[in-house]
């Protein structure tokens, strides 16, 4: 399996300013690119395939030699990362989905280049990158598998990381339990379990908004162009990553719990959320969305089972009839007057994604064995 580790990287000030340059170069490559293209398509009505700008890079670097600073397979990859940017354009108008044009990157929003199978070498707590120089190296935990790609990405924080996507990752097979759960996901709790038990949204959230409100302000309130203004931009950066963080870890622990006890675990599919997620802050903070990214990665790992359920009206639904009962967001307990069965809301509603879901996977099976 496919899987990315990142660690931290720290180098001298020679190097991060080598970096910083790549980095720039990178991004007026995006913006060129990105011109030319729309340049070639508003006036001739031509469009122009990666393949094309990727020929053209050697004539670049002749007029604008510049570019030879910067590794050509990171030169590529810019490219690609221009074409990728159109194609998800293009799928987006397909579907007819709200279709953002590709935009051109302004300084803090290009953050990354990447190296392929050249121009860098790996040695004991240091990354040499060619043309640039060392970086320590930060080994947290080992690197598993091939190493495919490597990315360099500067945070908002000035702080620097390092991601390799590595391919032929071993999973890590989690002993089976026979057990199938399945969640509701809530803005009361974090998410509740089939089986009755709530996990609540840890404090830190409120908390850490606090006092990124109060940086946020006392940012805006600065002169812009200044020096404190600036500082200001880095500890508000530092904030929003350790929020980032903390969210994180809470979501990689969540899901190892969970399918540390159980084989298959039924969510909801997310796709009918959209509407509700511009409805609630707090729903949107709680962002499932990456807890469910995680929760499947993690079970590809574990060698276990997570069902997207296309749920609708769960905690309508009574778990033990199939009827319907209806109640309003404040009415916190289900109580069923058809078959007098009591419980609280979520738990019923995380019952119902178990329920739907064993069936319309019991259905698939009588399916393939009909056909
Ligand atoms: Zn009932």
């Amino acid at each position: 399996m496919k899987k990315s580790f990142k660690y931290y990287i720290k180098g001298n000030r020679e190097i991060v300013q080598k970096a910083s340059r790549t980095l720039e170069l990178c991004r007026i490559l995006y913006n060129l690119c990105l011109e030319q293209r729309k340049f070639a398509w508003d006036n001739y009505h031509k469009s122009i395939s990666c393949y094309d700008q990727i020929k053209e890079l050697p004539s670049l670097k002749k007029f604008f030699p510049e570019f030879k600073e910067v590794p050509s397979q990171t030169l590529q990859e810019v490219v690609e990362r221009v074409d990728k940017a159109f194609q998800s354009f293009f799928s987006r108008v397909k579907k007819g989905e709200k279709s953002g044009y590709p935009r051109f990157k302004s300084f803090n929003r290009y953050d990354s280049f990447t190296l392929k199978q050249a121009g860098w070498k790996l040695a004991c707590k240091e990354l040499r990158i060619n043309k640039i120089g060392s970086f320590k190296l930060f080994l947290s935990r080992p690197i598993e598998g091939e190493i495919k790609t490597v990315t360099i990405r500067k945070t908002l924080s000035n702080r620097w990381y390092v991601t390799f996507s590595c391919d032929k990752v071993a999973s890590k097979p989690l002993p089976k339990t026979s057990e199938s759960i399945g969640i509701d996901v809530g803005c009361l709790s974090f998410l509740t379990t089939s089986n009755g038990e709530k996990i609540s949204n840890p404090r830190f959230f409120q908390r850490a908004q606090k006092s990124l409100t109060q940086k946020q302000r006392s940012f805006s309130h600065r002169k812009k162009g200044s020096s404190r203004r600036n500082k200001m931009r880095i500890m508000v950066a530092k904030a929003h990553e350790k929020v980032f963080n903390q969210r994180r870890d809470f979501h990689f622990k969540i899901a190892r719990k969970l399918l540390q006890a159980n084989d298959t675990i039924y969510i909801e599919n997310m796709n009918h959320f959209k509407s509700y997620r511009v409805l609630n802050r707090s729903m949107r903070d709680v962002a499932w969305f990456n807890f469910f990214n995680i929760l499947l990665f993690k079970a590809e790992e574990a060698e276990k089972e997570v069902v997207k359920v296309p749920a609708r009206n769960t905690s309508q639904i009574c778990s033990s009839c199939g009827r319907t009962v209806q109640k309003d967001l404040s009415c916190r307990v289900h109580s069923c007057p058809f078959c007098g069965l009591i419980i609280d809301r979520d738990t019923n509603a995380a019952r119902n994604v178990l329920r739907l879901g064993q069936s319309l996977q019991g259905a698939e099976v009588l399916a393939s064995t009909m056909n």
